[in-house]
């Protein structure tokens, strides 16, 4: 049980990877937050965890947004009594050539995930560092945190912005023992990449079973999609790790898509 009475905040749990990464560090013994926009199924994810017979409640956090940041992280403190773990997940993703990009929705994805990552961040850290017990912050990057593809301007810039902000904190949380990573992802079947697919064909003008296997899956090794519970094992690896020896890194899972 490496989170036995770890309290673990998880953004955008109520689905997909950050869901699974809910259900895998309760299954560890940890207490944990589901954090997300969703609420009716961010609450239904916590009662799957808590009729398993294991800890975590559901809290209405929409990331962008200062004062329902800290008043969600409050609520967790005030049940819990801490924050030892915190895994800035929430994301989305849209597509457009970048002619043609609206403003509005470049703000809207850098706003979730930068400001997202950035406030999560600013309202876990002191609670970490007031503990004296460290804490382990993980940033949910993508392979497009090393890479680019077509269309996805905004998505690989706020990806790469992630890894600037891991290595920051991992300097500024190292005297407290508090470790930052990234996790980089390639393509996992989730809401997220189900959405796109007919997206990418028609900005491509191809099949979407061409988007799948010539866009998403075309490089990697074996030709298989990374799954939610590759990633929740990563972030199980950074959480659980006993020491500052592993900080500021950003890992690829990504069945070889992107190699470093
Ligand atoms: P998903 O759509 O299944 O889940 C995203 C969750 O984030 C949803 O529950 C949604 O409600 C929540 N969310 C969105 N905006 C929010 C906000 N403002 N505040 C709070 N919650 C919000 O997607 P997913 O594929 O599980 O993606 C999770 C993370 O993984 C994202 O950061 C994504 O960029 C990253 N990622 C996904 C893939 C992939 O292929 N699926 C690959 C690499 C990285």
């Amino acid at each position: 049980m490496k989170f036995q009475d770890k309290v673990c905040i998880v953004t955008g749990a109520a689905s997909g990877i950050g869901k699974e990464i809910a259900l895998t560090f309760a299954r560890e013994g940890g207490q944990v937050a589901i954090a997300d926009l969703q609420q009716g199924a961010a609450q239904a994810c916590a009662n799957e965890i808590t009729q398993s017979g294991c800890t975590a409640m559901a809290v209405a956090m929409d990331v962008t947004s200062e004062a329902q940041v800290h008043a969600a992280v409050a609520q967790v403190v005030a049940a819990y009594g801490g924050v030892d773990v915190l895994v800035s997940n929430a994301g989305i993703q849209t597509v457009h050539p970048l002619e043609e990009f609206p403003f509005a929705d470049w703000k809207k994805l850098l706003a979730i995930h930068l400001d997202g990552a950035f406030l999560t961040t600013r309202a876990c850290l002191p609670h970490m560092r007031f503990a004296g017990k460290g804490g382990s912050i993980i940033y949910m990057g993508s392979v497009h945190s090393k890479e680019a593809s077509k269309l996805k301007s905004a998505y690989v810039t706020a990806k790469h912005g992630l890894i600037g902000l891991c290595k920051t904190v991992a300097k500024e949380g190292a005297e407290h023992g508090i470790r930052a990573n990234v996790i980089c992802p390639g393509f996992v079947r989730t809401p997220l990449v189900d959405k796109q697919i007919p997206e990418q064909a028609k900005a491509l003008g191809i099949s979407e079973e061409e988007v799948i296997q010539k866009v998403m899956l075309r490089e990697t090794v074996d030709g298989e999609f990374t799954t939610v519970q590759d990633v929740a094992q990563v972030a199980l690896l950074f959480a659980s790790f006993g020491s500052n020896a592993l900080t500021g890194q950003s890992l690829v899972v990504s069945h070889g898509w992107f190699m470093q």
